[in-house]
């Protein structure tokens, strides 16, 4: 029955994970349909990925292919829990697997949180590469200090924008406002500060070299260590912007100006490690630190959010408990990607997390777990519901007119391309 009963799977999100997802379903000879909250596709690949790693963007053609397989569709402008639940999914198609990622992001908790000056990384980068919902963010950049708080590969990508020459980036995707902003940067020094040491840091490299743990620490006490040449310490000394790396520090208060209006320092923690090795926990020694800056940018990891009330949710971890994407007491429901691991990990681990969600929805369709016998109506009865609703979605050649009006803007400008920086510009582009 497996063929002749065209099983039909939808996925939630067309990030990484959905589109990994559906590339291995669909060899199987499974219809593949791809609910995306937003007008275009590829999630964190057009919306995380530093504009300066185009490279990395380069999946992006592997997920077109599968976007374009006659047993793939894609349906943007669609916000599952929101226009469409999930249990109407569930009843149009033999199985749902969801992949929405990591939206939320996690909070300090100290003090003067939430006074101007302070940003989630996930906004600041968020704003760069155009997200809609962060545009309005327009961060102030005229302080000469700025500290993110975080030293995994976010914290790295934020700290690379900030002081990167402006002709280097306006030959990226970066958008314009951004750009703009950059140009008139008054961020001269970023401190990149984190609550262990140097052996716990979280960045990854780019090689994959055997032991790269071991790699990484090496290549940073040497560069830490090591007495620079005449024409190296001569460039350091010219350097207009520098960065360091603050180890052992956990921030207490965001500190304000006498007036309260903005953010004038951060009070930071000293620690000391207990234990050793990746397994470390940072405690307080009882010393403590003031950062004058005008700019904090927490970088202390996304966060999964529940989207509909039929899914079981872990708000601890922030994750939808699953057993090798299987998401538990759900029949019939899976998970892949950050939603499915939380957020971490590159595209690599995401792809393989995503491939094994596949197997065990496949393996579950082989075995007769998931009940192949009766058929199921899959986008047709979705897209009457949508309509009776009010919702219009945009299909992938609708987006591929986005694609080239971006492409032809950004010619224009000697850019990859120019994104289109709202919903509304997104739509009308796809009806035109
Ligand atoms: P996402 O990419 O977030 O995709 C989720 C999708 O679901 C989105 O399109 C979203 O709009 C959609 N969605 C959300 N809610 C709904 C809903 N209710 N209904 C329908 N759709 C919904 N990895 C690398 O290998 N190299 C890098 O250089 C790199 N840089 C990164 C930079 C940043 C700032 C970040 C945050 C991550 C970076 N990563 C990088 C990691 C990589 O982006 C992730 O591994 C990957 O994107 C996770 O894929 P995902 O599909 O689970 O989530």
């Amino acid at each position: 029955c497996f063929s002749s009963c065209s099983p039909k799977v939808c996925i939630v999100g067309s990030g990484p994970a959905g589109f990994y997802t559906a590339q291995h379903l669909i060899k199987q000879h499974v219809h593949v349909d791809i609910y995306e909250r937003l007008p275009v596709p590829f999630g964190l690949v057009r919306f995380g990925v530093a504009p300066d790693h185009p490279e990395v963007k380069n999946v992006i053609n592997t997920f077109t292919q599968t976007a374009k397989h006659s047993r793939c569709s894609f349906y943007g402008n669609v916000n599952v829990g929101k226009d469409v639940s999930v249990q109407e999914l569930q009843r149009a198609y033999h199985a749902v697997v969801l992949s929405y990622g990591a939206e939320g992001n996690r909070t300090m908790g100290v003090p003067g949180e939430g006074l101007a000056g302070v940003y989630s990384a996930k906004d600041f980068v968020g704003w760069y590469n155009g997200l809609p919902s962060c545009r309005q963010l327009s961060p102030d950049l005229s302080c000469e200090t700025a500290v993110i708080l975080g030293q995994g590969n976010v914290a790295l990508d934020v700290a690379r924008v900030l002081l990167s020459p402006v002709d280097m980036l306006k030959e990226t995707d970066i958008t314009q406002p951004a750009l703009e902003a950059l140009a008139h940067s008054q961020v001269r020094r970023v401190l990149i500060v984190g609550r262990r040491g140097p052996v716990q840091v979280a960045f990854t490299i780019k090689v994959d070299l055997p032991r790269p743990r071991k790699r990484l620490t090496e290549l940073m006490l040497k560069t830490a260590l090591q007495t620079p040449g005449e024409t190296e310490q001569e460039r350091r000394d010219q350097a207009s912007r520098t960065w360091g790396l603050r180890f052992f520090r956990s921030p207490v208060e965001v500190l304000a100006d006498p007036e309260r209006h903005r953010t004038a320092g951060i009070r930071l923690a000293v620690t000391r490690l207990e234990g050793s090795g990746e397994a470390a926990r940072a405690v307080l020694t009882g010393d403590v630190e003031d950062v004058t800056c005008g700019l904090v940018i927490s970088s202390i990891g996304y966060k999964s959010l529940p989207i509909d009330q039929s899914v079981p949710f872990d708000s601890k971890s922030a994750i939808v408990p699953n057993t090798m994407g299987r998401i538990k007491q759900a029949p019939g429901l899976y998970c892949s990607g950050w939603l499915k691991t939380g957020p971490t990990g590159v595209i690599a681990t995401t792809m393989n997390n995503s491939f094994d969600t596949a197997r065990s929805l496949l393996d579950d369709m082989e075995s007769g777990v998931l009940d192949l016998s009766a058929a199921k109506s899959g986008s047709q009865v979705i897209t009457a519901l949508l309509e009776q609703r009010g919702v219009k979605p945009v299909s992938f050649s609708d987006w591929e007119k986005i694609d080239r009006v971006e492409m032809s803007r950004g010619e224009a400008s000697g850019k990859p391309r120019e994104k289109l920086l709202t919903v509304e510009e997104m739509l009308h582009v796809a009806r035109t």
